[in-house]
């Protein structure tokens, strides 16, 4: 999981909280100067009411009993409104002072905790009822006073509060007493604070600095029916429905369930007790320590042990009655993992368990830092708002991202499976174990976690070549698409309000966080980078870390091998500012100069700008280079660009020499070059593709369909360019072309002169197709998935893929063929790596039935991997009718999970033919999907994007603009980004779509050069 933020004053550069966690935490300034100021006005007010006092007093002790049994109940504006006036009425002036203090200082008002308290060990004992779903809870906080304050305060959120008390501990040491300084504190009020999801608790005496108090607050809630807090959800075992509970506590929905500190930096140890239905098991980050079963009402109480010190939203509990299968590592640690009982006898999760076992190791390993629990469970759940959810020594997974049948699954599906379970499990280093100071630096978790998606599926997988290859297309090329748009923003972003925070897991933290990463382990090279990241978890280890407390231990670590580089200063540049540079290398043209001499520029990269309109950002870039001619390349060269424009010394360079950069794409920035060194490189790959390595061969497809697309070269370079892929033999360059030639698709088939486009396309697939073929029908003939070559694997269904959207008609016949064949056959043996391809493109051929029989397998099946493309596949009918029918009833029915109604919606815009259909029910149904979806704002941005991002005309553009004027309010950023990118597409077809298909009906010779 991912988020971001900034806090007021000492956050915002988010320097040092870790270790000097007092001081970064209260001392801000403005606090600092009310309290001067409070101070001094108590002070007086005391002065003056000395002689009331003295009056009052006996009245007032009279009276502070009755206020402490109102201030007992709960519900704040009674509470809070009949104690505050009682108190000034009969207390006299000293409590008016008191007051007006409370109301010039009031902490709660603040989106922060003041910062005045640190929670050092939570004593929670919760009673959960599954019959009504409810539960209640007491929980004992033992609180260490930082500065003097009357106030706690701290998180709820729909939490009855019930009982409040506040004693102080005994200077003996934990223990209560009642000896001078200890014993119970008198409440003057307390009350909840809606606005901030706070609650306060307003003493009459000031807690003491470097004194140790206790908090008891005891309450009641519901077991929500949202994916927040503390939560239900059900499946059914044997017809029969069965519900269990789960927490999700990230990034702020601890305070749903307990009152707590709910900042990260406020990491405490916490001690978890579950009273519970004995048919049900309990489970927590923890092993259970006791399990007792009560005599009177039965019920089976589960203590259990201590957590080490951690952040209230890696907390978590699940109370369910699954079974579990379980393996041990080589050093002791117990991995289980529990999921619905018919899916654990299936063996559905046994490939999940095998690989965390791996993977513990593997990272062990890399960070040289021991997993810190002594278990670790995985949990498959049926409903969860992540693919899953990282809680230490718990680990939560939405089934579908961790339950495999290999039988009918397909590698990608494997993939995308495997790479969630490597993802959660590094957190348990980065996130668990060492946690971003405050939301601004989430990247700092989800960057780390994302990349290791990477280099933990190599250590898995290693011909699957991931960090190589595959993260070029998925995480490089994906995120510089979002991240060209001027309304993109910088990865580290400002978080003042707590619902900011869902607004920052999005694209720019996963995605640029680990490009990043990615580009600097690159330039520090693996084992310094390596040794970094040792020491900055070693030293960080149970407490908390900002991005400087990176950069400072990799900087030690570049300089302990006399590497002097400020990585600090070169990161706040990619970091602190949105966007990328594309980098231009051109020969150097003047004959003043000799020929080994190179112009670099950078500019801000942007789809929707004039390029010389935005000069402002400047970023320091590592620019690799390499020289090259028809039959070899030189080794690359670091350059580092700090300037505008540049003048560089390179090997010899000639007239039929090319330049590249960005070598193996390790940078992320664009790279473009003069005309005539684009036009050597499109005849090398023409001539010889192998001596540009495949990482770069992907790059240059991707950064020349960018760079035409924003007006930056013109629109036959990227054609001319694909003209190779007819020698092209690798997965990477045809998965890239596909990414690109797949946008340039939705720019482009409504258009009249369509068939040029996709004449062009076909024309480059079809030889490589009929040589690649189709793979051996049936499930389970290849043996083990796991062992098949994955890049010729997923290069054939690539082709595929292509060869069918396109309209190859030999493709067309082969899937028809196959799912006859099924349908008269009841037999289904299609590949499971291709079914998707051959049951969208059976639907969208075929007539009716087969959409009904694709509906009638969709409920009768099982396995989950199945059952989505399935779906997926009824969204690809042309048949309107069908298309609509099955938008209503994934809305209105429980046909279709809750989370995958708005991937129907989206496929059905993926549909050339639903798009105008998608467009209009998402305008129409706005009001409750957004009712729905609108509080995960990931989904909803998902969703704003899928159904948007084709929309290519005036007409279309105008429509959007309305209907973010009437009901847009409160989508977050994705609308602003969808408007955007509509209306970058409407420009392209402006200023550039002549263009394209004027290149598009020129004969070409066979290099894809018009003669
Ligand atoms: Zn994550």
């Amino acid at each position: 999981m991912g988020l971001n933020d900034s806090s007021p004053g000492a956050m915002r550069n988010g320097r040092g909280l870790s270790d000097q966690w007092a001081e970064s935490v209260v001392v801000r300034p403005r606090t600092t100067e009310r309290h001067i100021t409070v101070h001094k006005k108590l002070v007086l007010g005391f002065a003056l009411s000395i002689l009331t006092l003295i009056i009052v007093t006996a009245v007032a002790v009279v009276l502070s009993v009755r206020y402490e049994e109102c201030g007992t109940r709960d519900g704040p504006p009674e509470v809070g409104s009949r104690a505050a006036g009682g108190s000034a009425r009969l207390n006299g002036s000293r409590d008016r002072a008191t007051d007006r203090g409370e109301e010039e200082v009031q902490p709660w008002r603040t989106s922060r905790l003041p910062g005045t308290l640190r929670p050092r060990h939570y004593e929670l004992r919760l009673a959960v009822c599954m019959d009504n779903f409810t539960f209640s809870g007491d929980v004992s906080i033992e609180i260490e006073c930082v500065n003097a304050t009357r106030f706690i305060v701290l998180h709820t959120d729909r939490l009855e509060v019930d009982r409040v008390s506040v004693t102080a501990e005994g200077s003996g040491g934990g223990r209560l007493t009642n000896r001078p300084g200890g014993g119970v504190m008198r409440i003057h009020r307390h009350f909840a604070f809606p606005l901030n999801q706070m609650y306060v608790v307003v003493l009459h005496r000031e807690l003491k600095p470097m004194r140790l108090y206790r908090l008891n607050i005891s309450f009641d809630a519901a077991i929500e029916d949202e994916l927040l807090g503390f939560f239900r959800s059900s499946y059914t075992l044997h017809r029969e429905k069965r519900y269990l509970a789960v927490t999700q506590f990230s990034p702020i929905h601890a305070r749903k369930a307990f009152p707590c500190f709910d900042e990260p930096i406020y990491k405490a140890t916490f001690s978890l007790t579950l009273r519970h239905d004995p048919q049900y098991l309990s489970l927590s980050n923890m092993p259970v320590e006791s399990s007792v079963l009560t005599e009177e009402d039965g019920w089976v109480t589960d203590r259990f042990s201590r957590t080490p010190r951690m952040s209230t939203y890696y907390l978590a509990w699940a109370v369910c009655n699954f079974t579990y299968r379980e393996t041990q590592t080589d050093s002791g640690v117990t991995i289980r993992l529990y999921a619905r009982p018919d899916a654990i006898s299936s063996g559905a999760g046994d490939y999940a368990l095998h690989i965390t076992k791996r993977l513990l190791g593997f990272y062990q390993d890399y960070f040289q830092v021991q997993y810190s629990l002594p278990k670790l469970d995985l949990l498959a759940v049926p409903k969860h708002p992540y693919a899953a959810m990282e809680n230490w020594g718990l680990n939560v997974f939405v089934e579908q991202k961790i339950l495999l049948d290999a039988e009918v699954s397909s590698s990608s599906y494997q993939m995308e499976l495997t790479m969630v379970v490597v993802h959660e499990i590094c957190h348990q280093w980065f996130g668990d174990l060492v946690t971003p100071v405050w939301w601004e630096d989430v990247w700092l978790k989800e960057g780390f976690a994302h990349f290791f998606e990477y280099v933990g599926t190599d250590f898995l997988f290693p011909k699957w070549n991931m960090e190589k290859q595959r993260f070029l297309t998925d995480v490089l090329h994906e995120v510089m698409l979002l991240d060209g748009l001027s309304s993109s923003h910088p990865i580290s972003q400002e978080v003042q309000q707590a619902t900011d925070i869902d607004r920052v897991f999005d694209w720019i933290a996963y995605k640029k966080g680990a490009a990043l990463i990615r580009m600097l382990a690159n330039v520090m090279g693996q084992p310094l980078f390596q040794k970094g990241l040792n020491d900055y978890l070693l030293s960080h280890m149970y407490s908390n870390a900002a991005r400087d407390d990176l950069w400072n231990k990799l900087s030690q670590a570049m300089r302990s091998e006399g590497r002097d580089i400020d990585i600090g200063e070169m990161m706040d540049r990619w970091t602190l500012q949105m966007g990328y540079p594309v980098v231009t290398i051109s020969k150097n043209q003047s004959e003043q100069l000799p020929t080994h001499y190179i112009i670099v520029s950078q500019e801000h990269f942007l789809y929707g700008q004039d390029p010389r309109s935005n000069n402002s950002l400047q970023w320091q870039v590592p620019l690799t280079v390499a020289v090259g001619n028809a039959s070899m390349i030189s080794t690359e060269k670091l350059i580092w660009i700090n300037n505008k424009t540049e003048m560089h010394r390179i090997g010899e360079v000639h007239e039929n020499t090319w330049l590249l950069g960005n070598i193996n794409q390790t940078g992320y920035f664009r790279v473009n070059y003069d005309l005539q060194n684009w036009k050597l490189l499109i005849q090398q790959l023409h001539s010889n593709p192998q001596i540009i390595s495949i990482g770069n061969r992907a790059g240059l497809i991707d950064d020349a369909f960018n760079l035409a697309r924003a007006g930056y070269i013109p629109q036959n370079i990227p054609l001319q360019l694909i003209g190779y892929l007819p020698e092209e033999s690798s997965f990477l360059p045809w998965h890239a072309a596909s990414r690109v030639l797949y946008q340039l698709d939705k720019l482009l088939d409504r258009t009249d002169e369509y068939s040029l486009f996709s004449d062009y396309v076909l024309k480059q697939v079809a030889s490589r197709y009929h040589q690649m073929g189709w793979p051996s029908p049936g499930p389970g003939n290849e043996g083990n998935i796991l062992q098949a070559s994955y890049q010729t694997e997923e290069l054939q269904r690539e082709l595929i893929m292509l060869a069918c959207s396109f309209g190859n008609k030999q493709c067309h016949r082969q899937a028809v063929a196959y799912i006859s064949d099924w349908i008269s056959s009841n037999k289904n043996r299609i590949p499971p790596n291709i079914r998707d391809i051959v049951y969208c493109t059976g639907v969208s051929l075929m007539d009716e039935d087969v959409w009904e029989f694709i509906w009638m397998k969709f409920h009768s099946s099982g396995a989950v991997s199945e059952k989505k493309i399935l779906l997926e596949a009824l969204t690809c009918s042309d048949n309107t009718f069908l298309l609509n029918r099955l938008l209503n009833l994934s809305l209105s029915s429980d046909l279709v999970p809750e989370q995958d109604v708005i991937d129907v919606i989206i496929h059905v815009g993926r549909n050339p033919q639903g798009r105008d259909l998608a467009w209009k029910y998402f305008r129409e149904k706005w009001d409750i999907l957004n009712a729905r979806y609108g509080e995960a704002l990931f989904m909803n941005s998902k969703l704003i994007g899928g159904v948007t991002e084709f929309l290519n005309t005036e007409k279309e553009l105008n429509e959007l603009k309305e209907f973010i004027q009437n009901s847009g309010v409160g989508a977050g950023p994705a609308l602003p980004r969808a408007l955007e990118i509509v209306e970058g597409n409407v420009r392209w077809h402006r200023l550039h779509r002549r263009q394209f298909y004027q290149w598009l009906r020129k004969p070409q010779n066979s290099n894809g050069f018009n003669g």
